[in-house]
């Protein structure tokens, strides 16, 4: 696996590989490497030639300081997992390199109700970072597919916005959520979860599972669905849920009918980690 922290450095042998005709897909994470980001590696080598996985912990999508500041970092490890996963390319840039001129964003895009909803409401600014970062990394690499996880079921959707209105011509494919055996969906932040937080967890991914398994019964409207799984989680009072939601899954409205698409959403916190994970209904 070749290793670039240049940006100039890295555009130069990608632009080499492209004028070779290969495909190119790109995996952006923020590092503390598991199965989840791994199996976006996977999908990217099995549709492109050359597989780009950067590592960047980017500042300007923390609203929370404490949230940055207590961000795992654990490179070696994430380099050995890359070369074990034959991933072809870490794009491993620092915050200098990758914001020269500051943090300041002068083309920022208005997505509008979908950035403002749900982990929007819960953490300004955050969509914004995201897109800036996403954008200025997708400028560098400039690949055919960019691969993402539904565990940012938002944040996919806002990535998607973002290559329509700047009219790129990456291809996002979604991937699907990678859980730990009894339920909990895979994050970099669970590992400051402690083992009572860790055990509680799983009250998200039964809460999600509960709305899909009475989303067909008559006699369940959807507000009984979500204010019951709700209720699941916290009935502990060691959680505080932020949000849990039945929304519209294309336009995160919502949820009028259960003929629509649906999808549930939830973010709550536990011992002083945020955790979201999301499941579709139907
Ligand atoms: P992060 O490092 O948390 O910014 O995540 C980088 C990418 O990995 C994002 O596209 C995430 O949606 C995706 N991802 C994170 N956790 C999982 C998971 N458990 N399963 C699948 N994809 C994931």
């Amino acid at each position: 696996m070749l290793i670039f922290k240049k940006i100039a450095e890295l555009q130069r042998y990608l632009k080499t590989v492209k004028k070779s005709g290969k495909v190119i897909g790109f995996v952006p994470t923020m590092g503390a490497l598991h199965k989840g980001h791994l199996s976006l590696i996977k999908a990217a080598k099995h549709r492109s030639d050359l597989t780009v996985c950067s590592i960047f912990v980017n500042p300007t999508q923390f609203n929370d300081k404490k949230d940055f500041e207590k961000y795992p970092i654990t490179t070696a490890s994430d380099i050995d997992k890359l070369v074990s996963a034959r991933c072809d390319i870490l794009f491993l840039p620092d915050v200098a390199e990758m914001y020269p001129k500051g943090f300041e964003n002068k083309r920022k895009l208005n997505f509008g109700f979908m950035a403002e909803t749900l982990e929007g409401e819960h953490r300004p600014g955050h969509f914004d970072g995201m897109a800036q970062v996403v954008e200025k990394l997708l400028n560098i690499t400039t690949p055919h597919f960019l691969f993402m996880g539904q565990k940012d079921y938002q944040q996919q959707l806002i990535v998607g916005q973002l290559i329509q209105k700047r009219r790129m011509k990456v291809k996002l494919i979604t991937c699907p959520t990678i859980r730990e055996k009894d339920g909990l969906a895979m994050s970099s932040r669970n590992v400051r979860l402690n083992e009572k937080s860790r055990i509680l967890s799983i009250a998200l991914s039964r809460a999600l599972k509960f709305c899909k398994n009475n989303l067909a019964k008559k006699d369940m409207p959807l507000k009984t669905i979500s204010s019951l799984a709700a209720k699941s989680i916290s009935a502990n009072p060691e959680f505080v849920v932020e949000y849990f939601e039945i929304r519209n899954a294309r336009t995160l409205k919502p949820a009028r009918s259960k003929s629509e698409k649906l999808i549930a959403l939830v973010a709550a916190q536990i011992g002083g980690v945020r955790l979201i994970d999301n499941m579709l209904l139907n």
